[in-house]
């Protein structure tokens, strides 16, 4: 459906795109490939000290189910993939799209203004991210809320981490306060870590959502859902697959009793199905597929976000949107208008080069455009037209619409 934004949206995002960012810095990195993409296989030649610690624990209590082999080899607190290594970028296992360019974060950090704008302009905005990996898309995001201060005016905004590593969290609180973050003192805080980002907004991490504390909140996950441990059930060696995510289904119940209680959002983006894919479990090593089995714990395990199950899993309380892929989205967003206005003041050949090639990855339908898709939670109020009280004259005036959900709606800049 075609919906005429007219002002608001299209308005947030003139008054950020018109700053042109130097272009070179708006690409980050160059042909590193993504999770989605498959590749060849290869094996491993790190130490097997995951290999050991999960042989011993099978040997002590026997086989272990695809969730928890998933868990111990992502996230264990001691050899954990994500826990002891930076696995993000062109050095790293795969790239991803809020380390490919800027602009994917500026476009998202617009779709949570104008959430934020849609729910009435609360007084705080807690901004929270599930899995932030290098921190880039939330600093990409907080520097489009410090370009549209005067839209948010004494909003008081707030960044809040939820990540499982140490060593990520290391590299978060690097990028987005440099020195200016410091540990908990006691272990038993659910606050593992405090600081300031560069444009004075309070930072904090956490391991769990849980910790997170209550309030008006516009949550973001991008390639968060895949991480989590799945199960799978086989019928027969050579039938079909079952995989469910039962620990992506908890969290979606959690953002949705959040949304419908505290006002806010959730932007979920990620590859994935909507209940059409059944065999997607599969490890990525220095940018190629890798053996699920091969020296666990040096190699990323993945698997397919299946949107129809999040969807249910949300119960009838929360509104959903989506998925939409993520090409309908940017361009819905007005990626478009900012590559015009990054090539114009852009006069270097090389750069304008990274910042097309960047784009088409971002939005080509045989790369990240078609694999990748966007799906939102948002308070049921969000999209009701308002109601007036019976018997009253004002009852035959038109209510006003609601602002349309940028990005899941086409704009119009007419
Ligand atoms: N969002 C980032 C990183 C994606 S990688 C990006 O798109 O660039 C997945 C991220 O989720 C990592 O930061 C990883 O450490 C974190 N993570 C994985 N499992 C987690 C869990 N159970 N709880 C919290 N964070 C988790």
């Amino acid at each position: 459906m075609r919906v005429f934004l007219g002002v608001k949206t299209y308005q947030l995002v003139s008054r950020v795109f018109i700053h042109p960012i130097s272009p070179p810095a708006a690409v980050r990195c160059g042909r590193a490939a993504s999770r989605c993409v498959h590749g060849s296989s290869e094996n491993g030649k790190h130490p097997p000290s995951m290999l050991r610690h999960l042989t011993s624990k099978i040997k002590a209590t026997g086989p272990i189910p695809v969730a928890e082999y998933m868990r111990e080899v992502l996230t264990n607190p001691v050899t954990g993939y994500y826990v002891k290594k930076d696995v993000l970028g062109p050095d790293g296992d795969f790239i991803t799209s809020p380390e490919i360019s800027q602009i994917f974060g500026e476009l998202v950090g617009v779709w949570i203004v104008s959430e934020w704008m849609g729910a009435g302009r609360p007084g705080t905005l807690q901004l929270v991210e599930l899995g932030p990996g290098k921190g880039s898309l939330a600093g990409d995001i907080l520097r489009v809320f410090s370009q549209l201060r005067s839209v948010l005016g004494e909003t008081s905004v707030s960044l809040h981490l939820v990540e499982v590593s140490p060593a990520l969290s290391l590299v978060q609180a690097q990028n987005l306060t440099g020195t200016c973050s410091r540990e908990a003192h006691r272990e038993d805080d659910p606050v593992y870590r405090r600081g300031t980002t560069g444009m004075g907004t309070p930072a904090s991490w956490y391991r769990r959502l849980e910790d997170v504390p209550a309030g008006f909140s516009i949550f973001v996950a991008h390639e968060f859902f895949d991480a989590l441990p799945i199960h799978k059930f086989q019928a027969g060696e050579r039938r079909e697959h079952v995989e469910v995510c039962a620990e992506g289904g908890v969290i979606i119940q959690q953002l949705a009793q959040r949304i419908v209680g505290d006002g806010g959002a959730a932007l979920i983006a990620d590859y994935g199905h909507d209940g059409t894919k059944t065999d997607t479990f599969r490890g990525f090593k220095e940018h190629q597929l890798h053996d699920v089995l091969s020296s666990p714990g040096s190699a990323d395990l993945t698997a397919d976000v299946d949107f129809s199950y999040l969807r249910w899993m949300a119960g009838g309380g929360v509104a959903c949107l989506g998925p939409i892929s993520q090409r309908t989205f940017l361009k819905n967003m007005g990626i478009d208008t900012r590559m015009q206005v990054l090539l114009r003041s852009c006069s270097d050949a090389s750069s304008r080069k990274q910042l097309i090639s960047s784009y088409h990855r971002l939005t080509d339908p045989a790369d990240m455009g078609q694999r990748f898709h966007f799906f939102s939670l948002l308070h049921p109020g969000r999209l009701a037209r308002p109601q007036h009280p019976e018997g009253l004259k004002l009852e035959r005036k038109r209510s006003p619409a609601p602002l349309p959900v940028a990005g899941f709606s086409e704009l119009s800049f007419s």
